[in-house]
């Protein structure tokens, strides 16, 4: 666990550093999401509490190292701090792992830029919030293909592109984009272009008006953007994507969904507990329900802590990390941990029966069920099933347990 030293003034005035980890902020990060996560949710408005609590926590750049500015943090450490907000406000855990999602593939593929360095440096020092720009035009979730291209000219590189879904695009500092590589090149030839204020326009063409994850304000944009050519990561996306976008992605989003489960968990066993103190001695007959949830958010969690167990194992061996048994598992790590979620928060929905399906009362349950239903269709589990058909036969069966 990452020690981070919190300056703390005391009464006679003198100036001490107390350690302070990365979950007791969150934790704290967590308690002003709460208070705010019902209206964020009422009104579709972005959760600026919660980020500004957030940024001056100085959780931004944990992911950096401590040469630029950050702590060094593990991916275990973020996945510990997407769950405690996840539990607090969807929306605001979402935002974080998005953000984090970035971060880990600057830090993994920039490192070699000396822009990129520099870019880490303002990050960890003004505390910044990354956003995402993967989706464009009707091309739907597929990550690995662009439409939109960056153009080469005088020294620069331009970008005029359908960004037609970017979360909290408008309170965010940076956006990080995927781009074809050149007109001439293929779509799936993609290069990751960072963004800083100044460099890009947003024109809104789409809004956000959703079942769930209503604070994350994913609306539309045309995006035109004019950048130093130093801004393009130097490392291709394909490898990007298969080195840090989708393990990051897949466990940074699937610990926020393990909160709202867990959130939903412990609504549902508040309530079945108080419905047995009143049956003397007998069991509720909505405790099958309870423990339903309970066993897929004890999965759904074994199942993160196993991922990224696998993650660490191999995340500095990249030809470990290219195996297709290792891909194949981090890519369905997604399906299974979004079905698991959804799975625990509507088993937790009859548990609680119509207490849990009010609108009012501390049972309620519809903001959970509206914000996990968000994560089979976060890039659709049947695109990503039919995408992995070719490789799973590939595969073979394990012929051990462990291994
Ligand atoms: C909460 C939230 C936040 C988001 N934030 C961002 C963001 O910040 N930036 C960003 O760029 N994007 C963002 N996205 C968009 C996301 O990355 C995907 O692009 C989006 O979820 C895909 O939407 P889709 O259902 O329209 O597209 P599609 O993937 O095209 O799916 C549409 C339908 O077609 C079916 N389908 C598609 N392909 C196949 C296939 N091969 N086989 C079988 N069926 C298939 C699916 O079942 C689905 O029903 C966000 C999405 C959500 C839900």
């Amino acid at each position: 666990m990452n020690v981070y030293l919190k300056p703390v003034t005391d009464p006679d005035g003198s100036v001490q550093e107390v350690a302070d980890d990365i979950r007791a902020r969150m934790q704290r990060v967590a308690a002003v999401a709460a208070l705010h996560a019902q209206d964020v949710d009422r009104d579709g408005r972005a959760p600026v509490e919660a980020i500004a609590a957030a940024k001056a926590e100085r959780l931004m750049g944990v992911l950096v190292p401590p040469e630029f500015g950050g702590e060094g943090a593990s991916h275990r450490e973020v996945i510990e701090a997407c769950y405690i907000l996840g539990q607090a406000c969807a929306s605001s855990g979402l935002i974080y792992a998005m953000h984090q999602v970035k971060v880990a593939c600057l830090v993994r593929h920039g490192l070699a830029s000396a822009w990129c360095q520099g870019f880490l440096g303002r990050l960890c020092a003004e505390q910044l919030l990354l956003a995402s720009s993967t989706t464009e035009g009707q091309s739907g979730g597929n990550v690995r293909s662009s439409d939109a291209a960056v153009v080469q000219g005088d020294g620069r590189v331009s970008l005029s592109r359908d960004a037609s879904v970017i979360s909290y695009a408008e309170v965010a500092d940076v956006l990080v984009t995927t781009a074809r590589r050149a007109p001439d090149a293929s779509p799936s030839d993609q290069v990751l272009l960072v963004l800083e204020e100044g460099d890009y326009t947003l024109t809104r063409t789409g809004g956000w008006d959703t079942l769930g994850m209503r604070g994350t304000v994913s609306a539309g944009f045309q995006l035109e953007a004019e950048a130093d050519p130093a801004q393009i990561l130097p490392d291709p996306y394909e490898r990007i994507h298969r080195e840090s976008m989708v393990p990051s992605a897949h466990l940074f989003w699937s610990s926020v969904w393990a909160g709202i489960a867990a959130n939903a968990v412990e609504r549902a066993r508040r309530h079945v507990a108080k419905s047995a103190r009143g049956m003397e001695g007998r069991t509720p007959p909505s405790m099958p329900h309870l423990i339903r949830a309970m066993t897929a958010l004890r999965a759904l969690r074994a199942l993160i802590a196993t991922s990224n167990a696998r993650f660490e194992a191999v995340k500095e061996d990249r030809a470990a990390l290219g195996v297709l048994e290792f891909q194949n598992a981090i890519t369905l790590h997604k399906v299974e941990a979004s079905e698991l979620a959804v799975e625990a928060v509507t088993c937790a929905l009859r548990a609680t029966g119509l207490a849990g399906y009010r609108n009012d009362g501390e049972t309620s349950l519809g903001r959970a069920l509206r914000d996990v239903l968000s994560a089979p269709i976060m890039i659709s589990n049947d695109r990503i099933l039919s995408n992995l058909g070719a490789a799973c036969l590939l595969a073979g069966t394990p012929q051990s347990i462990h291994d």
